[in-house]
């Protein structure tokens, strides 16, 4: 048995994808880049048990129907129980947890979140006849997580070639861009950014205190 090509590394020129679309920022503009570069097949959307997923599911469904493609929740209750404290239902306030520096990466890393949701996007994909995955992978968090960075994105893409058989590629549209690019990209695009959510908390209003919340205070000049 011969070993797959491995394919470009760049998005086909007509793609039809499957969107990870976790209702924040970057995923939302990834989405609405992915429905200009062609057919956006599927957003999905991940319970993994994270304390935000309430609002970050009101989010993605809005932005799902915004761009019109079909929309799908899918549960990991598993991985709940992996979570770090600050990010479990019932756990502790990111109020009292770092939220900067490594002890703050560290408060808010799921074990394998990136590669367990571009695995599960590539199943879909293939089903689907889908030739791309595109998710939110962004030049901001590249330097703090190494599955935000375009090396991870190609070896992704590299290990699917051998796991599906339509050889699924990997797209991270955003991922030369710093956060502030993507508000303003998003802004171009006319993307209801104000739908978006962020914040790690479950509260009605985004708390303005986590990590999450800081990049988006020092992303845009009104946080919305
Ligand atoms: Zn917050």
């Amino acid at each position: 048995m011969t070993s797959p090509v491995i394919e470009t590394l760049l998005p086909k020129t007509t793609t039809t994808s499957v969107v990870l679309l976790s209702g924040g920022l970057d995923s939302a503009v990834a989405l609405t880049v992915a429905r200009q570069q062609g057919s956006v097949k599927l957003a999905l959307t991940v319970n993994y048990g994270q304390r935000a997923f309430a609002n970050e599911l009101t989010a993605a469904k809005g932005l799902a129907a915004w761009a019109n493609v079909p929309h799908q929740v899918i549960d990991l209750p598993w991985l709940a129980n992996l979570l770090p404290t600050g990010m479990q239902a019932a756990g502790a306030s990111h109020h009292d947890l770092p939220t900067t520096g490594a002890d703050g990466l560290s408060a808010v890393w799921v074990p394998n979140r990136n590669g367990v949701l571009l695995n599960i996007a590539a199943a879909f994909a293939e089903q689907l006849g889908a030739n791309t995955v595109v998710f939110g992978a962004n030049a901001d968090e590249g330097q703090a997580f190494a599955d935000n960075t375009p090396a991870y994105r190609q070896a992704c893409t590299a290990a699917l070639a051998y796991s599906t058989q339509n050889h699924v590629q990997v797209w991270a549209p955003l991922e030369q861009m710093s956060k502030r690019d993507i508000w303003v990209k998003g802004q171009a695009l006319n993307v209801p950014l104000h739908t978006t959510w962020s914040c790690y908390e479950a509260a009605p209003t985004p708390c303005g205190v986590c990590m999450s919340c800081q990049h988006r205070a020092t992303t845009v000049s009104h946080n919305v």
